[in-house]
């Protein structure tokens, strides 16, 4: 006959469901988040064309990039100009 200590199992227990409530909470979020992503994309449908330089944005970057606005040539060069902009914050030095 096995002898089970009650108190471990409880503490196991226990673990077990602070951890599946935590999963569950990170879970909701994570929906909640992707819900709002969704809902940004529907009001925001591709561009079929550059926002930025007016070309063709090709249907398999519209498929990839739900509400996508720029062309790749755009995108990149913008993200190089963010990645370059210092923000005042940033300085705290
Ligand atoms: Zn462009």
């Amino acid at each position: 006959m096995r002898h089970l200590e009650p108190l471990d199992t409880d503490n196991n227990l226990e673990e077990a469901e602070i951890a599946q409530i935590n999963n569950l909470q990170r879970n909701s979020m994570a929906v909640n988040e992707l819900r709002q992503q969704l809902e940004r994309q529907r009001a925001q449908p591709s561009a079929e064309f550059c926002e930025e330089c007016g070309e063709d944005i090709p249907q398999a970057r519209r498929e990839a990039v739900p509400g996508v606005q720029f062309c790749i040539y755009c995108q990149s060069k913008m993200e190089k100009l963010r990645a370059n902009y210092r923000r005042p914050d940033d300085s705290s030095e």
